[in-house]
């Protein structure tokens, strides 16, 4: 199960229909809470996530409408009484604002502080890229490893079966056959989170391939010299991310009170760059499945079928 939970979709200024940021993750066993701004707390009850689903909570930078619903959500954490470990990740140079923002939080959980500089990985699977903002910033990028797919004709055709084929995948070889022959790779899945940043070269990394792009899309192209001011991207620039990417689904949120509820033609100024991606204009509690996992690419030769393989061979 992966789906992203929209919590919230309002940058400096909520307004009557957006709440301050937020955004939970749903990816298989763990839950994501990226930069929950103030009232998330009652967002996720709005939008039917429990607390104790959040597992890693992620942080792209200490401005307050990323951080200021922390000790709100950490709190509901206790009172719930959540009992496995809880994953802070936050730029190191936020260690003061963290800290008074758990001062504030009580006791309880097992919290975990992993403060991050730099660039790549901080968990498996979960690395970040510097952005380009006011304060340090970072956005994060969630893979999944590429898998292989069996192709069962040839493995039909070299007589390999039963436990010989969970042989082949993890040896590489068996006898004569090669793995590369008998199947083909299937890319993971990609979801990468950018907030608060002028167009940059991190912005750039974390965007490509993505299967599930969310970006902070605070002005239309019409203010981008207010977008330069404040080191922000605008709709325009969130699709050329999403286009250079090559994303397959680009979230659009984080968006500036000037334009009231109806921020339609920020979308449309993201497609135009975009054509090839789906743009969607985040609206408070909205839910997004991420898309599913690309096909591996079919040879000429016919073979259309392919079975699915587990890590130990198993179907
Ligand atoms: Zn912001």
């Amino acid at each position: 199960m992966r789906e992203l939970v929209v919590l919230g979709t309002a940058s400096q200024v909520p307004t009557r229909t957006r709440n301050h940021n937020g955004y939970f993750l749903r990816w298989d066993g763990e839950g994501l809470l990226f930069d929950p701004g103030e009232g998330t707390q009652r967002q996720m009850i709005h939008a039917g996530v429990a607390a104790s689903r959040i597992t890693r909570i992620c942080l792209t930078h200490l401005h307050g409408d990323h951080c200021f619903g922390l000790p709100g959500v950490l709190s509901r954490m206790v009172l719930d009484g959540v009992e496995h470990p809880v994953h802070l990740h936050y730029p190191a140079s936020g260690d003061q604002v963290v800290r008074a923002l758990l001062s504030v939080s009580p006791p309880g959980i097992d919290l975990r502080l992993h403060p991050h500089a730099g660039s790549g990985s901080v968990a498996e699977g979960l690395e970040i890229r510097p952005l380009k903002h006011r304060v340090e910033t970072y956005g994060y990028l969630l893979t999944e490893p590429d898998s292989r797919t069996f192709l069962p004709e040839r493995l039909r055709a070299a007589g390999i079966e039963g436990p010989d084929i969970g042989r082949l995948q993890r040896e590489g070889a068996l006898g004569a056959a090669r793995l590369e022959e008998m199947s083909i790779s299937q890319p993971g899945q990609r979801f990468a989170f950018i907030m608060d940043t002028a167009p940059c070269p991190g912005a750039e990394e974390l965007a490509d391939g993505t299967d599930l792009l969310v970006t902070e899309s605070t002005f239309s192209d019409d203010d981008a010299g207010l977008a330069r001011q404040y080191l922000h991207l605008t709709a325009g620039q969130a699709g050329e991310l999403a286009a250079s990417g090559r994303s397959r689904m680009l979230v659009l949120t984080h968006f500036s009170a000037r334009y009231g509820d109806d921020v339609s033609h920020l979308a449309e100024q993201a497609q135009a760059r975009a054509p090839e991606t789906t743009v969607i204009a985040a609206k408070d509690l909205q839910r997004v499945a991420v898309p599913r996992r690309r096909q591996p690419e079919r040879e000429v030769s016919g073979e259309t079928t392919a079975i699915g393989l587990n890590h130990d061979g198993s179907s």
